[in-house]
């Protein structure tokens, strides 16, 4: 018999929390998918919303625009992400300001992919923010804004080894970043692996993974490909022969990310960051799992609506 998934903390544990990412749409379609997903996902109270910055700042307005509705017609907390690539300080500048400006308080600074693409080299902006430790130390120059990071159990490409990469992390919380959201990974060992170093050279802020729950593997290990993150071959073979088969896809995802959390919180994990993709159903049955209920009253109204 198959053990059932379950998590064996103990029952007066604190309940897991967790943090959804999403991305400023494209088309007005993309916009009422995003928006379906944060009704569906703001019941289950995640500690924050964050929404990516397009390479190169591509969707400066747009993320601008999706992060100011979040906080304006939901009760939801917004964090907007914010890159360095293209752009001076000055004009990174101008974009934090208008976030204080707008009450938007918490940003997660990252140095973003080279303008080329991930793979080719990095061109700090002449008068740009370099790394994201400038950046971190920049916004923090601007007020009192909660600042994230982004951190790499299986290193940042460009980094020469995983304890250089760790001493990168260090430079940013040094320059004010409270939590680092991690790179998403498939083995969760490779995770606690890298918590160890990190904790063994001191850094103590929370170090939240990142769960990217996969529903179009092809998709996926492309994106690993080119972040450094590995794709294991047990994972791979789950998906094997089932290309034209997105409903059984979708199910093998959904127990490959429900047996994967549950393994974190097993084992010690209380915060969790997804990548959602802007789609609800995964992360939601996820967060269900994991003991995240909408209120009474909030399950009647989504029933109505
Ligand atoms: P950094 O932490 O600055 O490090 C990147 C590399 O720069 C290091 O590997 C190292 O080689 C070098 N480096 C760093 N600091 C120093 C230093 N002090 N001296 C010398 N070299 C140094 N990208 C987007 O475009 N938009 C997003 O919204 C976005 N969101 C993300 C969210 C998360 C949680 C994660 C994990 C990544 C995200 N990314 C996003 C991807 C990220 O921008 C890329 O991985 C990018 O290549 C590196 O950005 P970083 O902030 O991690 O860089």
């Amino acid at each position: 018999m198959i053990a059932p998934v379950r998590a064996t903390r103990a029952p007066d544990a604190a309940p897991v929390r967790v943090s959804f990412e999403f991305f400023p749409p494209k088309t007005e379609e993309m916009e009422k998918t995003l928006w379906a997903s944060i009704h569906r996902l703001a019941p289950l109270h995640p500690e924050f919303v964050s929404v990516t910055y397009g390479a190169g700042g591509s969707t400066r307005e747009r993320t601008h625009a999706t992060v100011a509705r979040i906080a304006q017609e939901t009760d939801l907390h917004p964090a907007a992400h914010l890159t360095c690539v293209g752009a001076s300080r000055a004009e990174v500048d101008e974009v934090v300001k208008a976030y204080g400006a707008a009450g938007i308080r918490h940003i997660v600074a990252l140095r973003g992919d080279p303008m080329a693409g991930p793979g080719t080299p990095y061109v700090p902006h002449p008068e740009g923010y370099a790394h994201a430790c400038d950046l971190v130390a920049g916004i923090r120059a601007l007020g009192d804004f909660e600042i994230s990071v982004s951190a790499y159990p299986e290193k940042h490409p460009e980094s020469a080894s995983l304890d250089e990469d760790i001493g990168y992390l260090k430079e940013k919380v040094a320059a004010g970043a409270s939590r680092a959201m991690t790179q998403f990974f498939f083995e969760n060992d490779v995770y606690f692996r890298y918590l160890d170093k990190v904790r063994a050279k001191g850094i103590d802020i929370p170090i939240v993974p990142g769960i990217l729950p996969v529903t179009n593997f092809k998709q996926a290990a492309s994106f690993a490909t080119r972040t450094g993150a590995s794709v294991p071959a047990w994972l791979l073979k789950r998906f094997e022969g089932l290309d034209n088969d997105p409903e059984t896809r979708k199910l093998i995802a959904a127990a490959v990310a429900a047996e994967q959390v549950m393994d974190l919180v097993d084992r010690g994990v209380t915060e969790i960051h997804f990548y959602t993709l802007n789609r609800a159903d995964l992360v939601y049955a996820i967060c269900h799992l994991l003991g995240l209920r909408p209120t009474a009253g909030e399950a009647a109204q989504a029933v109505a609506v």
